[in-house]
């Protein structure tokens, strides 16, 4: 089986982008200036930020991070996003999800200008997108489309399941591996809470998306024979024998998978730090729209 290495494959795009930004350092260009806001102390999203600044810096851009506490008011965030629009300094920016309960996520998500929406979730994006017109993509699908593209992973005319329908990864995924192009021309199912059968589903695919939320979900007897496996799952499991107290794992049962799979992603290491890289690349479009 081979390991879709995102880990690796990110370290090697960001040199590709650091020689970029030298270079346009060296011309007297505009560096990429992306600003995260992150409110209140949920982990994983504290872990999620901090590893998007942190690759900011590898590749030379420069980074503003916002930090305020669960108590901010829904006014106090739009004001945020307000100052980041107008703010000529500021490429792109990204508001970390979730939010805290009060706050409204749409009408934050409404308020942010498309052209720094970075994160590709705003309507127009999402229209765009649709529409195959150019855009910023959303990052987590993204990402996977730069995987399977710098694997080699063919998806035309194969069977794509895409596992979950959320905004950020299993609708625009569905969207983006079935339109035309390369990656794309798949022939995409979408699964989600409410699916009947879903080994039914499964079973058919060349190609597995999971983005479900469910540790270690899709187990071995879900899938036929050399099916390449996408693990999107991003899960803490309690641990006691980690240090920590927990291990992170996929929605993919990765150990049962190894022998039947021809290719799979990793997780952490797989989809995360691809994430992270289409997040950067959207910021490098956005800078050099000035
Ligand atoms: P979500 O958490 O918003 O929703 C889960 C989806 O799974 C829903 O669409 C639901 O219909 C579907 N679902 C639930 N139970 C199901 C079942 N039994 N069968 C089929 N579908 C089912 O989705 P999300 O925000 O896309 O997150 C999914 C997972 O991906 C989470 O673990 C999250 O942490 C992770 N994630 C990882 C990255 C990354 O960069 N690697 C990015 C985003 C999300």
């Amino acid at each position: 089986m081979q390991v879709l290495d995102g880990k690796a494959l990110a370290t090697t795009i960001k040199g590709e982008m650091r020689e970029e930004v030298d270079q346009i350092r060296l011309s007297g260009g505009n560096i990429p200036h992306l600003a995260a806001v992150l409110i209140g102390d949920n982990p994983a999203s504290e872990s999620y930020v901090r590893s998007k600044v942190r690759s900011c810096e590898e590749v030379g851009f420069h980074s503003t991070l916002i930090r305020r506490g669960t108590e901010i008011t829904q006014s106090e965030v739009l004001e945020i996003v307000e100052q980041l629009n107008n703010d000529p300094d500021i490429d792109g920016f990204i508001v970390q999800l979730p939010l805290p309960k009060h706050i409204d996520e749409d009408a934050v998500n409404l308020a942010i200008d498309p052209r720094k929406d970075v994160d590709g979730f705003t309507p127009v994006n999402v229209g765009r997108m649709t529409l195959g017109l150019p855009s910023f993509l959303p990052a987590t699908p993204n990402g996977i489309l730069t995987m399977l593209d710098r694997y080699g992973i063919e998806t035309s005319g194969k069977e794509v399941v895409v596992l979950g329908r959320s905004n950020i990864v299993g609708t625009p995924m569905t969207i983006l591996l079935s339109r035309k192009g390369s990656p794309g021309n798949a022939t995409v199912t979408m699964c989600h809470s409410r699916t009947q059968d879903l080994k039914f589903h499964t079973r058919r695919a060349d190609i597995l998306v999971a983005a479900i939320g469910i540790p270690e979900m899709v187990t071995a007897d879900m899938v036929k024979d050399g099916v390449v496996i996408v693990d999107v799952g991003i899960n803490r499991v309690e641990d006691d024998s980690r240090k920590r107290g927990y291990r992170l794992c996929g929605d993919v049962d990765y150990k049962s998978l190894e022998s039947k799979a021809s290719a799979m992603t990793p997780v952490p290491g797989g989809v995360g730090p691809m994430t992270v890289v289409s997040l950067l690349m959207n910021t490098l479009k956005a800078s050099k729209r000035k």
